[in-house]
């Protein structure tokens, strides 16, 4: 039973997350899940529980935890967990305060942070709404959840736009096992702002970053930063990325609504550092500058990826569906050995 200063707080608290686009069938199950649920699971929330009770997939149901957060309905924690035992060797509020190494004094080993293996991120209902009951409080071992990992946030569009003061300190990078990049760049461009003029081509390409948004945003990414005409998008893996650029493709090239807008497209996976660039999240290293080196090999209307994309089995359902797949050892601006990349084109 909530107090009644609790239950004021709720309704201030659910009012203000149905600003934030939040279906209001989709704000009473929340509600509902807050106030049925045993506050032992709420604190920490289980985050598959939570999945299946709301009906969610994982990015949805990370960006309405997101949003729970942001209207104070939720406390976000970032555990370190230990690779051998998982147990929790640090917590931190914010990602800033996140450290690159650790230590487990259980295991007696140490070892550097990578965001997608050991950063779990844990939620918990606010305790103006439920107090952390004395069984929690009292037991030595914090129940965990390995649900949802530092990378399913950087990879959410919701972390990346309302999140702002969440980001890595200046000084250094956090490492990340396996992060899918995409490039896309217009092809074409200066052509299309002389025959068309500047204003007129700003509006399409405008237009064409909101499609694009919109497209990699369904597809469970986001927008890393636009770059001139330029974009670059993360995902957790290779299947969401390649779905994303794949449509991209078919709603430009099949839809015929955009004849001036042709884009190249690069797919490629790998580790990276996760970096501070200009008070945002970014990414560093050999893997983006691959990415976006497959992504200049591409033609227009096509789809390059990487032999990393190619060989990740969660690919083969998108790659079965292409008309046509052409293999091409291409040289890549500094790198010895030409690199294998994949053409995939929707025509023969
Ligand atoms: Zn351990």
């Amino acid at each position: 039973m909530l107090s009644n200063d609790a239950l004021t707080y709720l309704n201030s608290r659910m009012a203000s997350l149905q600003t934030d686009r939040v279906e209001p069938e989709l704000a009473v199950k929340l509600r509902d899940y807050i106030t049925k649920t045993d506050p032992e699971k709420l604190h920490p929330i289980r985050s598959e529980d939570f999945r299946k009770t709301l009906g969610l997939s994982k990015y949805p149901a990370v960006t309405l935890l997101l949003k729970s957060v942001k209207h104070g309905l939720m406390d976000i924690d970032w555990s370190t967990c230990c690779p051998k035992c998982s147990g929790v060797t640090h917590h931190a509020s914010s990602l800033n305060t996140v450290e690159e190494a650790s230590f487990c004094p259980m295991c007696d080993v140490g070892f550097d942070l990578s965001v997608d293996e050991n950063l779990q991120v844990i939620f918990s209902v606010s305790e103006n709404l439920i107090p952390v009951p004395e069984s929690v409080r009292n037991s030595q071992a914090m129940a965990h959840d390995h649900g949802i990992t530092g990378s399913d946030l950087l990879n959410n569009a919701y972390f990346r736009h309302n999140f702002s003061n969440e980001v890595v300190s200046e000084d250094r990078g956090l490492k990340i096992k396996n992060i899918t990049l995409l490039f896309t760049d217009l092809k074409g461009s200066t052509e299309l702002y002389e025959k068309i003029g500047d204003l007129n081509a700003y509006r399409i390409v405008r237009e064409h970053f909101g499609i694009l948004d919109e497209i990699i945003g369904r597809n469970n990414g986001t927008v890393v930063k636009t770059i001139g005409d330029a974009v670059m998008a993360s995902f957790s893996n290779s299947e969401d990325g390649l779905n994303a650029g794949i449509e991209i493709q078919e709603h430009f090239t099949l839809s015929g609504k955009n004849p001036s807008v042709v884009i190249k497209m690069g797919l490629h996976a790998g580790p990276a550092l996760v970096v501070n660039l200009n008070g945002k999240i970014d990414y560093f290293g050999s893997t983006v500058n691959i990415a976006a080196r497959v992504q200049n090999l591409s033609k227009g209307g096509d789809v390059f990826i990487s032999k990393s994309i190619f060989d990740d089995p969660r690919s083969l359902k998108y790659l079965r569906k292409m008309p046509a797949i052409f293999r091409y050892k291409a040289k890549l601006k500094g790198i010895k050995e030409d690199y294998q990349v994949y053409q995939l084109n929707r025509k023969k």
